[in-house]
């Protein structure tokens, strides 16, 4: 029997470790200072060596991984060719960083496409591109934030960070560790392609972002329900941009997780705690 570790930045950030290997998914760390809960991990929590895999272009997944290929020079990037885009951008406009750094920087993100299959150099795991899409806000979220004056003030902040950072394609991930079992991330949520999701069934862990939608905790828990893990664990619920964020409800998924056919365990990570979890 294997063992995974998880740890959870908040936001779609999370830490995959198996066998002295890690792996990241979305890894942003720059929260506003509103942001709750408050982290006190840093770029500097990404191993060097590690590969980060990206779910989709949006600032509050991508915003610091220029700064984490200038800071680790082993990590390897894998992403849509818009969020590479974008991080090639990025590092470009970084002043005084030397041109062969620079190259160095750029030639370690990898664009890829959904189905692509990529092994992370020197380890076990087999990580695959699955196709996606990105959650659509609902009505009661826009109009929260439309007559909210604190959100107003901060529209301008907001309106640069989608602006730079385009979605692009948007990729969940099922992660093979070797013959021990496998991990299913998604960084944001979509149930438009259900044969798409059954082709990815019956992983040990299925990790959804429960956010964008005040009724997204239904639309997990039909996910979750597709999918059918062993067990499923909310993230990016946090109100990680106050005040246009909130935290989101996960009531549906926490109370319907364990009355599915057959039952999934609901469990709720800590923030910067490593959990264990067994693969069968
Ligand atoms: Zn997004």
């Amino acid at each position: 029997m294997g063992e995974v570790s998880l740890t959870w930045n908040a936001t779609a950030n999370l830490r995959v470790e198996w066998k002295g290997r890690a792996i990241f998914f979305d890894p942003w760390f720059a929260r506003n200072e509103k942001a709750d809960p408050k982290i006190k991990n840093t770029i500097d929590f990404v191993d060097d060596g590690a590969s980060i895999f990206m779910s989709h272009g949006h600032f509050d997944h991508l915003q610091d991984v220029p700064s984490i290929l200038l800071k680790k020079e082993k990590v390897n990037v894998y992403c849509s060719p818009v969020a590479r885009a974008t991080i090639e951008r990025q590092l470009r406009a970084t002043p005084g960083v030397e041109a062969p750094k620079l190259a160095w920087c750029i030639d370690r993100v990898h664009a890829i496409a959904a189905g692509d299959v990529i092994t992370p150099p020197g380890s076990d795991i087999k990580v695959e591109a699955i196709k996606s899409e990105h959650i659509s806000f609902d009505a009661k979220s826009i109009l929260r934030a439309l007559f909210n004056l604190e959100v107003w003030k901060n529209i301008k902040s907001l309106g640069g960070s989608l602006k730079d950072y385009p979605k692009g394609d948007v990729f969940g991930y099922d992660v093979r560790f070797g013959n021990e079992g496998r991990l299913v991330f998604f960084g944001s949520l979509c149930k438009k392609y259900p044969d798409i999701l059954k082709a990815h069934s019956n992983p040990d862990i299925l990790v959804i972002p429960v956010a964008g939608r005040f009724d997204c905790d239904k639309i997990g828990l039909e996910v979750t329900r597709i999918v059918s893990p062993k067990v499923v664990i909310p993230v990016h619920h946090d109100n990680f941009f106050p005040p246009i964020t909130y935290w989101t409800p996960v009531a549906a998924l926490k109370e319907g997780a364990g009355k599915l056919d057959p039952p999934v365990r609901y469990v709720e990570l800590p923030v910067e705690k490593a959990e264990t979890f067994y693969l069968a």
